[in-house]
């Protein structure tokens, strides 16, 4: 689960990592009064979406005066910003997040991520702060200095001060940047989180240390433990046709490609999307409606799978094992009498009472192709879409 940068900011704040002053806005009026309140000399409106690289795509702004931040905020709100990391279609802004605006001397990267070869945390730092990390790694590798945390120890004192020396802070920076470090590790671990991004992590001309900005992911097999970060997220911010899919308990996940692709087991999902690139197409979606799917979740899949306009065709593939080939039947058929199905349709059923559940599609009337293996099923959706 992700959450916006004003969430994190609040979540780091409980955490005593320092933040800039501020607050969230949805409309001009109520920037203008946050603004007030601040009493700063300038300010900042940021745009509050799930991507980054907001400055670049325009959804940063400094304001000099109380009025230009009304102005701003005018223009940023209801905006679809456009960033590297929200894909072309962008994303329209519902909130502004409105600060004091800071007096920079130095941006800095800090990092924590799971790192899964190590089996650990590992908090990364770089002098090189404000671009993208990414590149950074890419570029200058040896910018960037690692910590590894074992987490039967936790953080040690000295790997805080490796990280601080090893981006060119010195004294009293040194113990600050350690405090920092400490306490953003401390909610990195008492979250469950996937991933803190501070970036960038800024100097101020009087010395001060704080998180301009904020990227907070959490594991979500772990939720369960926190019921209090449910109410962060943002349905706005959610794939609709996913939002759709999670209401009907069905494990999908919107891709890029052409293909439709329904299928019974996570395992025999991910075959059919690895056959489908094989056939030279590429999957619009994995869906698992489950082992034990009803026609009612049939008939819901179908319909989630049809309301992606990008799909040209679409595979179902089902091996009949606790689902049977004839409820399957049953529900594309359901499925098909509710939504306009405007797409070829190729099906691969094997197991429990497949032979009813083909015999169901063929005397239906509807156009289905049924493909005798699942080779056979991904070379002709393939060539299709
Ligand atoms: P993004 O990473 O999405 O582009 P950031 O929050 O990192 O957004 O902001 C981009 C840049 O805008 C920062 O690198 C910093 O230079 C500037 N900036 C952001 N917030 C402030 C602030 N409160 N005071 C001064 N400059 C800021
Ligand atoms: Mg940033």
């Amino acid at each position: 689960m992700k959450i916006h940068e004003y969430q994190a900011k609040q979540l780091l704040k409980k955490f005593n990592v320092p933040i800039p002053q501020g607050g969230v806005a949805t409309d001009p009026h109520e920037a203008y009064q946050i603004a007030e309140a601040l009493g700063g000399m300038t300010y900042v409106v940021k745009a509050q979406i799930h991507a980054g690289g907001r400055g670049k795509g325009g959804g940063v702004k400094v304001a000099a005066d109380l009025n230009e931040v009304r102005q701003l905020a005018e223009a940023i709100l209801g905006m679809t910003l456009v960033t590297h990391q929200t894909g072309p279609e962008g994303r329209v802004v519902k909130k502004v997040l409105v600060e004091q605006a800071l007096d920079i001397k130095q941006e800095l990267y800090l990092g924590i991520v799971i790192d899964r070869a190590q089996a650990r945390p590992v908090i990364m730092m770089s002098a090189a702060g404000g671009m993208e990390i990414e590149e950074v790694a890419a570029r200058t590798p040896e910018l960037i200095v690692k910590e590894a945390i074992d987490p039967a120890v936790g953080l040690m004192p000295y790997q805080t001060r490796n990280l601080a020396f090893g981006v060119g802070l010195d004294g009293a920076l040194i113990r600050t940047a350690s405090n920092f470090i400490t306490n953003l590790y401390q909610m990195f671990m008492a979250y469950d989180c996937s991933l803190v991004e501070i970036n960038p992590l800024v100097v101020t001309n009087g010395g001060q240390l704080l998180a301009l900005d904020a990227k907070v992911n959490f594991d979500d097999n772990a939720l369960y433990r926190h019921k209090d970060l449910i109410e962060l997220e943002d349905p706005n911010e959610i794939d609709p046709l996913e939002l759709e899919a999670k209401k009907h308990n069905l494990n999908y996940i919107r891709l890029d490609g052409t293909v439709g692709a329904m299928v019974n087991g996570a395992g025999l999902a991910m075959a059919t999307m690895d056959l489908i690139k094989l056939a030279g197409a590429e999957p619009a979606n994995f869906l698992d409606v489950g082992g034990g799917a009803s026609a009612d979740m049939i008939t819901n899949g179908f319909r989630i799978i049809l309301g992606d306009p990008r799909v040209k065709a679409i595979l179902i593939n089902i091996f009949g094992g606790i689902l049977r080939c004839d409820v399957l039947a049953q529900g594309v058929l359901e499925a098909v009498k509710q939504v306009q199905v405007q797409v070829p349709i190729i099906i691969r059923l094997e197991g429990t009472r497949c032979e009813i559940g083909r015999d169901l599609l063929k005397d239906s009337g509807l156009d289905f192709t049924v493909a005798s293996d699942m080779l056979d099923a991904a070379h002709k959706v393939a060539a299709l879409a």
